[in-house]
């Protein structure tokens, strides 16, 4: 009898670990999308001009500089879909991996799929930039490494544009707000790693304290909304060049009770050219 029981608990036990094994496996609506083939090439005036480096022509050689950057750059990104599922009134699960952000499922619960992504400028570029020893062709290197993610989010944007159906098309990266803090990198990586090797298709690996590697780096969670949002609306800094969208302090009480005040990690917030946020469907 005894035997008899414990068997039929080990039945339950497979069925329900079987069972929560394909609910989970249901949520992953497309596997890994690896976008690896990315052109870059930056704009040597435009480069020169953000960083004003008029002043110091002739002490930097920028030409040289990039040309060795563009023969060796590989931005890469990728993404899966997934169905998201509110599990309280502050967390959504996404492939078995519980997110803990007001904001988040606030901004989730109209939505069917959403995009888990990385984008990144490579680990190539992150090499040669680490290697330069004059302080000040790092300074540029970092910079040229930026334009290099940027190229991998543009591509990533355009490709998302073709799978996410709506009005707005919404960016949240974990660290950008107090409500979602950066250790929630855990179970977004955890995420993608369930669609597939994101680690091997970018090059991309979440450290110890949450940090990416190759620094610049980007990941985060891209859906469809009917409303648009950006993390400006609920950040106060005054006088911030990179402002999408006016602050409306009521908007937290309204929309977002409960969320978790404060303001924002400046890394990852204001990033161009996410300017996705509030771009437009097609
Ligand atoms: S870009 Fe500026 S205004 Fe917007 S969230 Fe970042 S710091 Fe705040």
């Amino acid at each position: 009898m005894f035997e008899e029981i414990v068997g039929a608990n080990l039945v339950f036990a497979r069925f329900i670990s079987g069972l929560c094994l394909l609910l989970r496996r249901t949520q992953i609506l497309k596997s890994l999308n690896v976008l690896d083939r990315i052109g870059f090439q930056p704009d040597p005036s435009a480069l020169a001009a953000r960083l004003r480096l008029d002043t110091l022509t002739g002490a930097l050689p920028l030409e040289r500089m990039l040309a060795g950057s563009v023969r060796l750059a590989r931005p890469r990104a990728a993404f899966a879909l997934f169905e998201p599922v509110a599990r309280s009134r502050d967390s959504v699960e996404i492939a078995g991996q519980v997110f803990s952000s007001r904001v988040l499922r606030v901004n989730l619960s109209g939505a069917r799929t959403a995009a888990l992504f990385v984008a990144t400028c490579g680990v190539e570029l992150e090499r040669w930039a680490q290697g330069l020893d004059d302080p000040l062709e790092r300074w540029v290197a970092d910079e040229i490494c930026e334009e290099a993610l940027g190229a991998a989010l543009r591509v990533l944007e355009d490709a998302l544009d073709g799978e996410l159906d709506g009005k707005y098309r919404v960016s949240m990266n974990p660290g950008s707000l107090e409500d979602w803090p950066l250790t929630e990198q855990e179970p977004l990586f955890c995420a993608l790693e369930r669609s597939g090797d994101v680690a091997g298709a970018t090059g991309v690996e979440l450290t110890e304290s949450f940090l990416m590697k190759p620094r610049k780096s980007l990941s985060g969670v891209r859906f469809a909304s009917g409303e648009q949002f950006a993390d400006c609306v609920l950040c106060p800094r005054r006088d911030c060049s990179a402002r999408r969208m006016p602050y409306e302090p009521e908007r937290f009480g309204r929309q977002y009770d409960g969320a978790r005040r404060g303001s924002l990690y400046a890394g990852t917030c204001g990033r161009e050219p996410l300017g996705g946020p509030l771009s437009e469907g097609r």
